[in-house]
């Protein structure tokens, strides 16, 4: 079958990735390994800016927000808690022929005849088997195709010149019960839970079992209540964390986009339940829907804030050169939310190989999720630990005093009706339901809730695949003897490119050029990635930088020594020529002359 179009671009990004060092196939030398992938040399240069700048975006650059570098294995108990020992399963199917497996949700629907049979029987191998099996066949198509398929499946189960029993047909839209690739039937889904399982210490029994965590959320749940001691932060913060995280997902696919083992960063933002914010202040404020709401205020219930971290995000990825245009936002509806979700916005990135509308506009797949999860994590931990997680807020107490008597019995009422509402739902029984969120109300009175929290929560590796797709761009130039060539120039932004900057002396064979090369080199490398090359002509240089997506390419040429003669600068010794890669057309290949002293502060500027 001919590839989609658009797959002839992802293998081109494949096989770049492999060819230039951004991504290579874990234990390739063994054969590889299905959804595990390694950082080469630009790779990880590129992964660590990005974490580097989410790091300093989240955390060092606000007043609110508190970093934690938790464990990859944690106590079993906080897996039940979250609800991942139950319900953190994919539904998973076979192919009855080949055995290939699928995500059941993931088949592609399909439309058709389907020959069913009730078994078959062996006149020379004198057997009979009565399993039954079926084929979906495309309108039009021959049955003959059909049993074709089915014999196969039939001498798989010991009868090679079998004779088909019981055939009949139905016609059927969208079933997602056949293999894509063959038509044949596909065995029942069952739920697979995507954690994967270990054991801690030397026995290994059922009692030592413990996960490899499927998310880095649930670690500041669990020391939620360290941090606000700790950290002297007060409700509204927020703690961020990044690091791995394992699913052992039923169909790892496109490439780095759904891995086993990736990278999470993600932001637990903890608020004020609306009543105490309406407490304090009279009422929430309100925001409008679309937009960035502006700075934060006091007076800031859920919606604010979840609109504002979903703006704030799409800023960041704004600001490492993913335009609004390329991403895409699936606001998640009642049927998909889960039951104690306020709201959930998906970023998506419009990657080559994501789905198309009918327009034929690519839809994008999800890059981040920014979920308004109410209560609904420290209270799993409240119950499953039997660790208070309420805080105590002062503020709220003497508003709370302050309040008359009608108003405080209706914040009152819908605070106990929300908990009562999540303890039902959690399974507590009726009368014990009741009583705790009589209790959890009552609290309201003291200065005491359980905060509730935004959560932006992004995959690493989706974003660098992300930025790779984004940067890939082709050009057509003459090669040296000017036969034209196609070529690719990876237009990164600054502040994500693996290598900032590329030293390049003009001459290898001029030991001048290549003193002063090396000089600036070493004054420029502690602060960035700099790369020194002098192998080659310097066109060929320039071409080796394009295709690993370095924004500048500063060159030591015979007019370094010379100085600036004209213009404002003029007198300005030794100056170099930058050569930048820009997203613009115009910014592509455009050359500046600038005095070295000047290079530092120039570059710093650019890509930070
Ligand atoms: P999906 O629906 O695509 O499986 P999800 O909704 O299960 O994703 P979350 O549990 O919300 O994902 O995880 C948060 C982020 O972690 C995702 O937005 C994504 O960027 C990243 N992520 C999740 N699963 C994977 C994976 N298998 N490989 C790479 N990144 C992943």
């Amino acid at each position: 079958m001919a590839e989609p179009k658009e797959n002839v671009l992802m293998e081109k990004i494949v096989s770049l990735c492999k060819r230039r060092g951004f991504v290579y196939q874990s234990s390739e030398i063994y054969g590889g390994i299905n959804g595990f992938w390694d950082y080469g040399p630009l790779g990880a240069e590129l992964k660590r800016n990005v974490k580097d700048l989410w790091w300093r975006e989240m955390t060092r650059l606000r007043d609110d927000v508190v970093g934690l570098e938790a464990t990859i294995i944690m106590h079993p108990q906080i897996w039940r808690a979250s609800g991942h020992v139950d319900t953190f399963s994919d539904p998973m199917c076979d192919c009855l022929l080949t055995k290939k497996r699928f995500r059941a949700d993931q088949v592609e629907p399909q439309s058709g005849i389907v020959y069913h049979y009730s078994g078959a029987r062996d006149i020379a191998a004198a057997k009979e088997v009565n399993d039954s099996f079926a084929v979906l066949l495309p309108a039009g198509k021959p049955p003959e195709s059909a049993r074709k398929v089915a014999l196969q499946f039939y001498a798989g189960r010991g009868l090679p010149t079998a004779e088909l029993l019981g055939e009949r047909t139905e016609k059927v839209e969208n079933s997602q019960r056949f293999n894509p690739e063959n038509g044949a039937l596909l065995t029942p889904p069952v739920p697979f839970n995507l954690m994967f399982k270990t054991y801690i210490g030397p026995t290994a029994t059922e009692e030592d079992v413990a996960y490899l965590r499927p998310e880095t959320a649930q670690a500041i749940f669990a020391q939620f209540k360290n941090v606000l001691e700790t950290s002297r932060q007060k409700i509204p913060f927020g703690i961020a964390q990044m690091g791995k995280a394992f699913r052992n997902e039923v169909t790892p696919r496109n490439f780095t986009f759904r891995s086993r083992e990736f990278e999470q960063m993600e932001l637990e933002f903890f608020i004020k339940p609306d009543e105490a914010v309406e407490a304090i202040h009279g009422s929430v404020a309100q925001v409008p829907e679309q937009g960035h709401p502006g700075e934060p205020q006091p007076n800031w219930g859920w919606q604010a804030w979840h609109r504002y971290w979903v703006e704030e995000r799409v800023r960041f990825y704004e600001g490492i050169g993913l335009s609004r245009e390329t991403l895409g936002f699936h606001v998640q509806t009642a049927e998909e939310l889960a039951h104690y979700a306020r709201a959930t916005v998906d970023i998506l990135y419009k990657f080559p190989f994501s789905k198309r509308n009918d327009k034929g506009e690519l839809l994008g797949e999800e890059l981040e999720g920014i979920a308004a999860r109410s209560d609904f994590d420290l209270s799993q931990h409240e119950r499953f630990s039997g660790k208070s997680m309420g805080v105590f807020d002062e503020d709220f107490r003497n508003a709370w005093s302050k309040l008359d008597e009608a108003r405080r019995a209706e914040l009152s009422r819908r605070y106990h009706e929300s908990r009562l509402k999540y303890l039902t739902k959690s399974g507590v029984a009726s009368e014990r339901a009741e009583r705790e969120a009589k209790e959890d109300a009552d609290g309201l009175a003291k200065g005491q809730y359980i905060p509730h929290v935004i959560e932006p929560s992004a995959g690493v590796d989706r974003l660098i695949l992300a930025l790779i797709a984004n940067a890939y761009s082709e050009i057509n130039d003459p090669d040296e003897k000017g036969k034209s060539e196609t070529r690719v120039i990876m237009r990164f932004h600054p502040r994500v490119a693996p290598i900032k900057v590329a030293v390049l002396p003009l001459l290898k064979n001029k030991p001048d050029l290549v003193n002063k090369a090396r000089e600036i080199r070493d004054v420029l490398r502690p602060h960035m990635n700099v790369f020194y090359d002098d192998a080659g002509s310097i066109g060929r240089r320039y071409a080796r930088m394009d295709e690993a997506g370095t924004p500048f390419c500063v060159t030591v040429d015979f007019e370094t020594f010379e100085g600036i003669k004209e213009g404002p600068r003029a007198g300005e010794k030794e100056t170099v020529t930058i050569r930048y890669r820009g997203a613009t057309d115009e910014e592509n290949g455009r050359q500046e002359r600038i005095a070295i002293p000047q290079l530092l502060p120039w570059l710093l500027e650019r890509i930070q």
